[in-house]
């Protein structure tokens, strides 16, 4: 029937075929079964491919389901957003746009819907029509079976037949032969119809209308699925193309926002936790960014004041001038803020683990502690909370050699040293590292100048206890011990421009422009006994050699050593240029480091500079066994000429036994007695004096300045002189200096001015004798 079945399948329906059994006939059946086991394999692989697509599609069709869900979660999530957010997406273009994803949600189930039913109509068309081939195969197999038994008994039976001898042609055995033999071949052309009726039928199944419809089936309902696809995804494309533009407007959206968001990061970064205190005085702030203040209402005025338009020794002066202004407010008010905040590795003390670190919450506040949070308890009681004592520790950058062992090295480590021990820490990046170590700074440098300041300088009040006393107790607020009175407050206010003249002053002497060190702009800190102005970075340097090296006071803050009179006399006669020329007569312009060099190499230069020594002048040797160039360097008043001295490390702590010295003990016991003889006892062999007895009588323009800077730099304040036990408070009232009196009271406080001499007089008793004390002030010290 069909054009493409073989041509064995054709003949079989020939009615000869079916009426004659021939070899003929028997090749054609053989040919046909051929023909109808290659198709049946054709039909099956079909049938195995559209299952496959079959399969695919159902995978598709849940996965388009499960696509849809997580786009209905994605939107959701994005919706509920804004609660966390206060509203602050709520008018964004993302946020709206996430409403047009519902709509995607919704087309992709249909997808899915539709592919659903595809499926189960393929199933359905092939199936059954597939099976049906397979069972007219296996029928057919049963006929063969048959007819191969029935044409073995046809043969056996004729073959019986025919060897009868042709005498018992008539036998009744004969008779019963013949009527088997024409039963068995009547049986035998019943199978052999039988076959032939199967293997049509088989054909035309395998080769007719069976798989045809199958396959029509299969295309039509394809054909009708994606059709409806199309459909639907043409409405989905309209949508794409929307939510397209959403995306579009988002993106920008999130540009601009994040370029306002970095802004914000780089303000916050550089107010720090300064713009968490509301009532910030900025004005203390933005002084300390040099070169960058001439333009603060332009348009560019936020990436002016980035941090990154700043050097690393721009950002760190302002970290530390910014803590200092928090601590002080934190002074002022007794609310403590938080300075700085976030996780340190913290590496185990325990020499037992030395390469354990561990990561601990620090805290930084206004009051000077610095805080962290132990490890959790396993008992379930609250973390352990431990301080550490910022007032008396140092900062020291990277990790402690001697303690090294066979760690590798670790970036962005520093160390608090304190008395007790030695906190080793590490910041997470460059960045914490600078704001840890920056921020530590300035909290122990205010800590050092509130505490000390009140120490070195000498009184501005009337009272005798002029210092005022206060001092940060362990919750940051201020309290006042004992007498002191609120009349500071006013002392500084009324001070400040008189204050603000000094400082001005300090900044015009010839090299104070710029740092000692390093050369960087605008030195705000001062070295109080080297007299010279440094940047922050190198007074940090400073710190950390030792007071025993270089104080450091701040030019800005510390108010109250900037109203003594001495130290700014002092400062005015020595300089950066003076004491430059002395500290590094021997440096090149290669040892001495850049403003923007890295504080390493500065350090390196500092301590070359300040403890080793390694550019200073010689002292220039004496002239003769007699000359004695400090002594008289102190007796004239010249400071660079004694600075030299102290460059050279020359200790001024030592009694002085010269003859120059014998002979100032003696004029000063002949004022002492009025020019008579109740010196009986003198004993001018055995007379010395320190060099502040000298200079504490020396009356010239500069006195006051060699004074100080005497004392600064290790002169005892309170030796007694021998023979007569006479301390330089005593020289000072015999010869009648009020001013190095008060200079000498307000280091030597009550003891000194208690100290009797040989003759059981105190300072107070000669000044008496030598007439009443005109100045009030320091007759109050003294009594
Ligand atoms: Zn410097």
């Amino acid at each position: 029937m069909s054009a493409h079945a073989p041509p064995a399948a054709t003949r079989l329906f020939h009615p000869d075929s079916i009426r004659l059994d021939s070899p003929a006939f028997r090749r054609d059946v053989q040919l046909a079964q051929a023909d109808l086991e290659k198709q049946h394999a054709a039909v099956k692989a079909f049938h195995k491919t559209i299952q496959e697509l079959q399969a695919a599609y159902d995978k598709a069709s849940s996965l388009e389901a499960s696509f849809a869900s997580s786009l209905d979660t994605f939107v959701a999530e994005t919706l509920s957003y804004k609660k966390h957010t206060h509203g602050a997406l709520e008018h964004t273009v993302g946020y709206q746009s996430a409403a047009k994803l519902t709509a995607f949600a919704e087309l992709f189930r249909e997808l899915s819907a539709h592919r659903e039913v595809l499926s189960s109509n393929m199933n359905a068309c092939l199936s059954s029509k597939m099976s049906q081939v397979d069972e007219r195969l296996a029928d057919l197999k049963d006929y063969q079976k048959a007819f191969d038994k029935s044409s073995h008994d046809y043969d056996v039976t004729r073959d019986k037949l025919l060897r009868v001898d042709a005498a018992a042609s008539t036998s009744k055995h004969t008779q019963q032969l013949e009527t088997e033999a024409e039963t068995s071949k009547t049986r035998f052309d019943g199978n052999r119809m039988a076959l032939v009726t199967a293997l049509s039928d088989a054909c035309l199944t395998a080769f007719g209308q069976t798989p045809l419809e199958a396959m029509v089936d299969t295309v039509g309902v394809l054909t009708r699925y994606h059709t409806k696809v199309l459909g639907v995804l043409g409405g989905l494309s309209s949508y794409v193309d929307e939510c397209a533009n959403h995306v579009d407007a988002v993106h920008e959206e999130y540009k601009t926002s994040m370029e306002r968001l970095q802004d914000d990061m780089m303000l916050a970064d550089s107010s720090d936790a300064l713009s968490r205190s509301a009532s910030m005085n900025l004005e203390l702030v933005e002084p300390t960014t040099p070169g960058f203040s001439t333009a603060p209402s332009t348009p560019h005025a936020p990436a002016v004041s980035s941090p990154s338009f700043e050097s690393g020794t721009q950002r760190g002066e302002r970290v530390r001038m910014e803590v200092e202004a928090r601590m002080m407010q934190t002074r002022a008010s007794g609310v403590v803020t938080t300075t700085k905040e976030g996780y340190l590795l913290k590496k185990s003390t325990n020499s037992y683990r030395a390469n354990d670190w561990k990561r601990r919450y620090f805290r930084l506040d206004s009051a000077g502690n610095l805080t962290y949070q132990g490890s959790h308890k396993a008992n379930g009681k609250p973390e352990e909370q431990t301080t550490v004592l910022l007032l008396l520790s140092t900062i020291k950058l990277g990790i402690d050699d001697s303690s090294r062992n066979a760690e590798p090295h670790r970036r962005f480590v520093f160390r608090v040293v304190s008395p007790e021990r030695t906190y080793t820490l590490q910041a997470e990046n460059e960045r914490d590292f600078s704001a840890w170590v920056d921020n530590i700074y300035g909290t122990i440098a205010t800590m050092l100048n509130l505490a000390t300041s009140v120490v070195t300088s000498p009184t501005t009040n009337a009272s005798g206890n002029a210092e005022d006393g206060r001092f940060l107790d362990d919750t940051g607020k201020h309290k006042h011990a004992g007498g002191a009175d609120d009349r500071n407050n006013t002392v500084e206010t009324d001070d400040a421009a008189a204050y603000a003249q000094t400082v001005s002053r300090l900044r015009s002497i010839p090299g104070n422009d710029v740092c000692a060190d390093c050369g960087a702009d605008e030195p705000v800190w001062a070295s109080l006994n080297l007299g010279l102005l440094v940047c922050i970075e190198c007074s940090g340097i400073h710190r950390q050699i030792g007071v025993h090296i270089s104080k450091v006071r701040s030019l800005t803050l510390d108010t109250r050593v900037w109203s003594s009179k001495g130290t700014v006399h002092m400062f005015e006669h020595i300089g950066n240029s003076v004491s430059n020329a002395l500290w590094e007569a021997n440096a090149t312009a290669r040892d001495k480091p850049a403003p923007g060099a890295a504080l390493a190499e500065k350090e390196r230069f500092v301590r070359a500079k300040y403890v080793d020594h390694a550019y200073a002048a010689a002292l220039p040797s004496p002239l003769s066994r007699f000359d004695d160039p400090l002594w008289a360097g102190v007796k004239d008043s010249k400071l660079d000429a004694v600075l030299h001295f102290v460059v050279a490390r020359t200790s001024f702590g030592d009694a002085v036994d010269t003859a120059a010295a014998a002979s100032l003990v003696r004029e000063t016991n002949q004022r002492a007695v009025g020019g008579g003889d109740d010196s009986g006892d003198g004993d001018d062999d055995a007379a010395c004096c320190s060099l502040t007895h000298l200079a504490a009588c020396i009356d010239n323009p500069s006195s006051d300045a060699m004074l100080e800077l005497l004392l600064q730099n290790g002169a005892p304040v309170d030796m007694a002189d021998k023979p007569h036990l006479r301390t330089p408070l005593h020289y000072a009232c015999i010869w009648q200096r009020d001013d190095a009196a008060k200079q000498l009271l307000a280091r030597g406080g009550r003891e000194l001015s208690a100290a009797k001499d040989k003759a059981g007089r105190t300072a107070l008793d000669y000044a008496m004798m030598h007439g009443s004390i005109t100045d009030e002030q320091l007759f109050v010290l003294l009594a």
